[in-house]
């Protein structure tokens, strides 16, 4: 088994967009050994019959069209790629982080690296905004596993900093201090750009199927959210 969670959504036309959040077997991260990571991207690419896209992921809100790719080796650092073309499979990466991944009634796809700086800055709405100026009519979203607001704690100025830009973000953990939830921020952008959100669920640090930065510290490893077209 390659994903923890499957969907699909069939636009018509345009065929089926399939999505994927992976399990904890899995370690896509920047610190995963040359090896693992490169088995863990053949998995993925066996399972979705596509080719897998990775983004390097710098908290911002510049939104890529994988067509615009400039070479094979390119290493975009970017938190948001969208296509339009079948057989690619795009990746965002997250351990606490809210992985998104986006489908368009037009058979273009994305997928979104959405932590703290992301949804203070808006990279959901970026990567929304780039998709309706291609001509997205309807757009599910999936907003996949990610620490929760019980569970994300952080100094009161920070809670203060992003919930000013995000209300929906203020919270309190389960033991009293204050924390973010970040996908109750990331679900208000997508439902304020008229989104259809299915929440996947699944709290990071909670549930050890899942990989958590908060749990499991700086080696922490990575689960990948993948939505493709096949080819
Ligand atoms: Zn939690």
């Amino acid at each position: 088994m390659t994903f923890l969670y499957r969907d699909t959504v069939s636009w018509g036309p345009v065929g089926t967009v399939s999505v994927g959040f992976t399990e904890r077997r899995l370690d896509l991260g920047d610190l995963a050994a040359p090896a693992v990571r490169e088995a863990a991207l053949a998995e993925v690419a066996a399972a979705t019959g596509a080719t897998p896209y990775l983004m390097h992921q710098v908290h911002g809100a510049e939104v890529l069209l994988v067509e615009d790719w400039r070479a094979p080796t390119w290493d975009p650092h970017v938190d948001a790629l969208l296509t339009a073309e079948p057989g690619r499979a795009l990746l965002a990466r997250a351990a606490d982080c809210v992985p998104v991944l986006l489908a368009a009634d037009t058979g273009l796809i994305g997928a979104v690296h959405a932590g703290r700086e992301g949804v203070r800055r808006g990279v959901v709405t970026a990567a929304l905004d780039r998709l309706r100026a291609l001509g997205a009519g309807q757009v599910r979203a999936w907003l996949g596993p990610h620490i929760c607001g019980a569970c994300y704690e952080v100094p009161a100025q920070l809670r203060d900093e992003v919930a000013a830009a995000v209300p929906p973000t203020w919270a309190t953990t389960s033991w009293g201090t204050p924390a973010l939830d970040l996908g109750a921020g990331v679900r208000s952008q997508l439902e304020a750009a008229g989104c259809s959100v299915v929440e996947v669920g699944g709290c990071t640090r909670e549930l050890p199927v899942l990989h958590s930065h908060r749990r499991d510290g700086a080696a922490a490893g990575r689960l990948a959210g993948v939505v493709w077209r096949a080819a």
